[in-house]
């Protein structure tokens, strides 16, 4: 069973140094810390409003990257905190960041393994941390991402990876769209199918699921099925906090 991180622990002072939107209802949002914080990219921290209203967020980064931590963030309708983070917060202002939780990140060994990234919507967060840390280490296996989301417009940082994937000759970039309407250059189906359809073989590699809860426990167990070891597979579900 999936349970809710653990909210009682140690927070230090972040400022926000950028705030803009990456598409329609996804924040980016950067947190520069005034002390040393160390992280693995693909870990998540707790973000504190001063009431006390905190939810879990994935560092979208890498540690290399000065003091700052990059956040994804989807607007919830009704969303308490994440309606606010997208109304309310400006640059300058203070939030409180917890330390870095969660063993869903990129570790330099077997680096020829193939990777399989699977993530829905924001769930290219701790994704990208993980891609971006992989390729800085090094990795010479075949990566693959497949990021999905109904609409087109719900995805993000789209030429980027597809820059990246020219770039990078073991990185393969598959954007999917589970919704009707779907342009040239996008897989038709959802993130996790188009990925279980496309790969023949994942018999020793290493899979990272981010995202949607039931898309995540699914696909730990298909990607097993499929040949990946249980000891292989990482993932983070983006639970929701009940109403
Ligand atoms: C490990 C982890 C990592 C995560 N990483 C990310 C990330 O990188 N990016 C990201 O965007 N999210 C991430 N999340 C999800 C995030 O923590 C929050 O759960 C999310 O932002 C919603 O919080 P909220 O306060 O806006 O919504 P809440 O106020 O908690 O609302 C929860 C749900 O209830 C509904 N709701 C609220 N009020 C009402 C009402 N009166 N009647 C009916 N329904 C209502 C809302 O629409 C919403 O669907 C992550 C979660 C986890 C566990």
């Amino acid at each position: 069973m999936i349970k809710l991180p653990d909210q009682s622990e140690f927070y230090t002072e972040g400022t926000v140094v950028v705030n803009e939107m990456l598409n329609r209802n996804t924040l980016l949002l950067i947190i520069a810390l005034k002390d040393a914080f160390e992280f693995n990219a693909g870990q998540f921290v707790n973000l504190q409003r001063a009431d006390g209203l905190t939810r879990s967020y994935s560092i979208a980064n890498i540690p290399q990257e000065s003091n700052t931590l990059e956040f994804h963030i989807r607007r919830l309708p009704r969303g308490r905190f994440s309606e606010w983070l997208h109304d309310e917060i400006k640059v300058g202002d203070t939030i409180a960041v917890s330390e870095p939780r969660g063993h869903c990140f990129y570790l330099p060994e077997r680096s020829e393994q193939g990777l399989l990234l699977v993530g829905t919507g924001t769930g290219l967060a701790p994704l990208a941390g993980i891609l971006t840390d992989a390729l800085a280490q090094g990795h010479s296996g075949p990566i693959y991402l497949f990021h999905g989301s109904r609409e087109v417009e719900d995805l993000y940082r789209i030429d980027e990876m597809r820059q990246l994937s020219e770039q990078q000759q073991n990185f393969h970039y598959i954007p999917c769209i589970s919704g009707n309407h779907v342009p040239q250059g996008f897989a038709r189906g959802r993130a996790n199918e188009v990925a279980l359809a496309s790969l023949a073989d994942i018999k020793g590699w290493r899979v990272f699921l981010c995202g949607h809860p039931d898309m995540v426990n699914q696909m730990k167990k298909l990607t097993f099925l499929k040949g990946a070891a249980s000891a292989d597979i990482y993932a983070d579900a983006f639970l929701v906090t009940p109403v």
